[in-house]
């Protein structure tokens, strides 16, 4: 078994709240095991760039309650060349490092594993760190929960003029390739309809259920759309839907970025924490090529490999249903 004596990590990809609690630990994880720890800066761009540091217990001091990532995070093309690749294993090697906590979404995965193929001397662990939750291995990933929080909190408050106003609101939501948030969010705030990438969305049953809503004296309906539904964002679908319910005002909110942003919730901050603290004990443990995840609220290891090749995403169906039913 290898032996480490000197660990880095770095977050990289999309930010996700839950990442500061996750490094927090990762760092005082590893001190507690007499390791030294280094912190990459910006992801796979710093690795590349040399842009770290030393970091101590006191690098990580209040930091639990932060949104964002203390480390920052980018998205990094030379990584994914060979000479990228080689810039960052000799950095590495020149600080004596051998073993990466990588936090990012599928992308970061993608990398550590192709990394750590070529560089077998490096060690890998990969943590689920994304607001998208569409990781195979972790039944939840950082961010998610946290996300999911202030999409709700956001649509309560549209709720409110909504129904002040009669209106119909068509609100989309972060996930191009992952309904998650969507689907939870609906659940939450009893949107009328919730359009994701996993289903084809027939509009015809959409003005349908708008349409009986209205006539059956609803005072507002929510629809919410995730940003990577096929007919297009919620201004496109609104736009088509419109064109049938000529009689009830229809509008459209965006709520973009803010849904990245903000304190992680306590589930989020204990799950980085749980996350980070499981990374260390794995590399500790001469692991390597794993990925750390929750499941059935056990921290569990899945090969990178099948984390990434088993990536499909299961639509709950059954929680469609019952979304549907519970919003007539
Ligand atoms: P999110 O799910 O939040 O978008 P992510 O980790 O999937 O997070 P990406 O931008 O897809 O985010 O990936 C992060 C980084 O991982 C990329 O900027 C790139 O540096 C690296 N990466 C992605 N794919 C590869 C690859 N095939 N080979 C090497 N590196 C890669």
């Amino acid at each position: 078994m290898q032996k480490i004596s000197k660990i880095a990590v770095l977050t990289s990809g999309g930010d996700a709240p839950g990442m500061n609690p996750c490094i927090r630990a990762v760092v005082r994880t590893a001190i507690y095991n007499n390791l030294n720890v280094v912190g990459i800066k910006q992801g796979y761009k710093g690795l590349i760039e040399n842009d770290m540091y030393n970091m101590d217990k006191r690098s990580v001091s209040n930091i639990l309650n932060l949104g964002g990532t203390i480390l920052k995070t980018a998205r990094c093309l030379e990584f994914r060349t060979d000479e990228g690749m080689e810039t960052a294993y000799k950095n590495l090697k020149d600080q004596n490092i051998d073993a990466l906590v990588a936090i990012g979404g599928d992308g970061t995965f993608t990398g550590a594993l192709r990394f750590s193929k070529k560089y077998t001397d490096i060690a890998v662990i990969g943590v689920p760190g994304t607001i998208d939750n569409d990781l195979y291995g972790s039944t939840y990933t950082l961010g998610f929960d946290t996300a999911t929080n202030t999409v709700i909190e956001a649509i309560d408050k549209i709720r409110d003029t909504a129904d002040a106003h009669d209106r119909v609101f068509f609100i989309e939501v972060m996930g191009r390739d992952s309904g998650a948030i969507a689907l939870r969010a609906g659940i939450s705030c009893g949107a009328e309809a919730i359009l994701l990438p996993e289903k084809e969305t027939a509009i015809k049953d959409l003005i349908a259920d708008l349409k009986d809503g209205h006539l059956t004296s609803k005072s507002s309906s929510i629809v919410i759309v995730a940003e990577g539904d096929k007919h297009g964002g919620a201004y496109d679908i609104a736009k088509i839907v419109g064109k049938e319910l000529a009689n009830i005002d229809i509008k459209v909110t965006i709520l973009g970025h803010l849904q990245r942003g903000g304190s992680p919730s306590s589930f989020d901050r204990v799950l980085g924490s749980r996350l980070g603290y499981a990374a260390v004990n794995a590399l500790l443990k001469g692991e390597s090529q794993k990925m750390v995840g929750l499941r059935a609220n056990e921290i569990l290891l899945t090969d990178l490999e099948e984390a990434l090749t088993s990536h499909e995403f299961k639509l709950e169906e059954d929680l469609m249903e019952m979304a549907h039913i519970l919003s007539i």
